[in-house]
């Protein structure tokens, strides 16, 4: 290879040439994606990341490179040399359909078995086979293309806060654990028997103590680990553009964050995103989309009917709204045509497994029919058609429930399948803010009071004094990025008064011992002269998967995990020596059959 290589490197990639190189003399490399023998000719398509080239062999070509070509195969690693020449048959469908190169030397780099599977962008196998040969899955281009654009999304990231005067710092992969409300992947100290690292769930404290240390502006393109019981759609391990700055208020990181999202959308896809990107407190999202991630594509709004059904005969709403709770609405505005009954009667099945009790609705048109109308006198349901919007043409569809969020949330899951039966046109990228989070959540499971974002968060100040009395009142400076119905990050301004830290901690369930052995390191810098700092860490997976369109997470992520947290390729986990397991000073019992 390298006597080939030798004086004459690869001149060009294969994608790269056009008929502005006709004449040319050059060399490429890359692998055999198709070769065709018709007799007298053979043509080979090449490829390489930059897509495919057409070689071509005739009866011109010296015999003996005639003969190589006969032998080239699909997946073949080749180097090819010859001049480039304008095609007689042009292919239209691919950048450099107009021209082939004539090869006059052609040198077999690597030769391949028969690929289990077709590496074309339409592959039909399984994915468990694919993620097993994940080398040869990502030399689809689809593939290969999706992670070269998120090495570009990174680089632009870097490149926008690099100038804007961050500071990269890699802070520690074995730490002591940081809640982020996820259960902590550990690993054993071997010369502390006994005792254990973390990995981080995020590098929330390091970037805070960077900011006590002085740098001012930190940022780290983070891996995080949280070993969750996996959700569809989650890895295990997953990369954060994570993000600190000092003496800022959350104005200050909204429009940091602001810039930086429209600089990486302008740069990677020539796609503007206006800003300022607009911003919703968590009540307002509630109360209107019944999310705190809403879809802002399509409208469909949560309507309130209270005003319209106070006192009203059908007992399911009256009742409701008595005993504090609320009727709420959103109106298919236009759709009634594509919803027929049975249509209607499956969305009061997916919102009775939300958690409804039943769906009232009402359908309009030249008659009106629904579920409730023989309740109803003309005149509520004029108020109620008033109250909506809702005229010939439209569906409405209700909730009752004496609890308002659990109406409300209930409401906005039926939104959005509403919209997806619906097949509603969804394009674009809608981001949102959503500020002013409440700072408590109470866990029905444990029946505690835990922290939403984490404890680290400052509370907004008017908030302070509800600390003890109301913990559902008080609200955080904390602010979440939305995008299309997923929150791509969050964020806060944080607590830097030790002793506001030290009380959360205590409203957290934690001992002041607990909380010394924990975070007494964190409560001890904060005596030093601790900055007012505040940051975000932006889910970059989650960020390149919207960009680009795609559905999966493990279409943006070089070496993935399946759903059950196994990388397949390299069979991991495994398990390891017995010999290793005792060197660390644990035993562990041997699950009967592992899966
Ligand atoms: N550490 C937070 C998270 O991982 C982000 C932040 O508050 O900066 O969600």
């Amino acid at each position: 290879m390298s006597e080939f290589l030798g004086k004459d490197r690869r001149t060009h990639y294969c994608g790269d040439l056009r008929e502005c190189n006709i004449g040319e003399r050059v060399c490429v490399m890359g692998w055999v994606k198709k070769a065709r023998d018709l007799g007298g000719l053979v043509f080979v398509d090449l490829r390489d990341r930059s897509g495919i080239v057409q070689l071509a062999f005739d009866e011109n070509t010296e015999k003996a490179v005639f003969e190589k070509a006969l032998l080239l195969k699909t997946e073949f690693v080749v180097a090819a040399k010859g001049v480039v020449r304008e095609r007689s048959s042009k292919n239209p469908d691919i950048p450099t359909g107009n021209i082939e190169i004539f090869a006059d030397e052609v040198k077999i780099l690597g030769e391949s078995e028969t690929p289990p599977f077709d590496i074309i962008d339409d592959c039909k196998t399984n994915e468990e086979l694919r993620l097993t040969h994940r080398y040869l899955d990502l030399r689809r281009p689809v593939l290969q293309n999706n992670i070269i654009f998120r090495a570009k999304v990174a680089k632009s990231i870097r490149d926008y806060l690099c100038d804007k005067g961050f500071i990269e710092i890699e802070t520690p992969i074995l730490i002591k654990s940081t809640p982020e409300g996820a259960r902590d992947y550990l690993v054993p100290s071997r010369v502390h028997k006994g005792s254990f690292y973390a990995l981080p769930q995020s590098p929330q404290l390091y970037k805070q103590l960077s900011m006590v240390a002085g740098f001012d502006k930190y940022f780290q393109i983070a891996r995080c680990f949280r070993d969750e019981d996996l959700r569809a759609d989650r890895q295990p391990e997953f990369t954060q553009i994570d993000m600190e700055m000092s003496f800022v208020d959350t104005d200050d990181v909204l429009v940091l964050v602001e810039g930086l999202i429209n600089h990486v959308f302008k740069d990677c896809m020539d796609v503007d995103i206006p800003t300022p990107l607009p911003r919703y407190t968590y009540r307002e999202c509630m109360e209107r989309f019944g999310s705190d991630k809403p879809d802002l594509r399509f409208g469909m709004e949560i309507i309130n009917l209270n005003d319209a059904l106070k006192g009203c005969g059908f007992p399911v709403f009256a009742s409701a709204i008595e005993a504090g709770g609320s009727v709420r609405a959103i109106n298919l505005k236009g759709y009634g045509d594509k919803l027929s009954r049975k249509d209607i009667d499956k969305l009061g099945e997916y919102a009775k497994g939300c958690g409804a009790k039943g769906l009232a609705w009402v359908k309009r048109g030249e008659t009106d029919s629904g579920s409730f109308l023989k309740h109803m006198t003309e005149d509520e349901l004029a108020a109620i058609y008033a109250a909506a919007d809702c005229t010939v043409g439209d569906v409405l569809l209700i909730l009752a429930d004496s609890d308002n969020n659990r109406v409300l949330t209930q409401l906005g899951q039926l939104r959005v399948e509403a919209a997806n039966r619906l097949g509603v046109e969804r394009n674009g990228f809608n981001f949102l803010w959503v500020v002013e989070m409440p700072f408590f959540e109470f866990d029905y499971e444990s029946g505690e009071w835990v922290a939403m974002h984490h404890p680290f968060t400052s509370p907004m100040d008017e908030c302070v004094e509800y600390l003890d009395s109301d913990k559902g009142k008080v609200r955080a400076k904390a602010y979440d990025l939305v995008l299309n119905g997923i929150e791509l990050s969050s964020g806060s301004i944080r607590i830097t008064d030790p002793k506001l830290q030290a009380k959360i901690f205590e409203l957290l369930g934690l001992s002041k011992e607990e909380a010394q052995v924990k975070f007494g390191y964190l409560l001890e810098a904060f005596r030093y002269g601790a900055p007012p700092h505040g940051g975000m860490g932006i889910g970059l997976d989650r960020l390149v998967m919207q960009m680009l369109g795609v559905s999966s997470l493990r279409d943006v992520v070089a070496f993935p995990k399946m759903q059950n947290a196994k990388e397949l390729m390299t069979d991991c986990p495994a398990e390891v020596p017995a010999e290793a397991v005792a060197e660390l000073g644990i035993s562990f019992v041997k699950p009967e059959k592992s899966e």
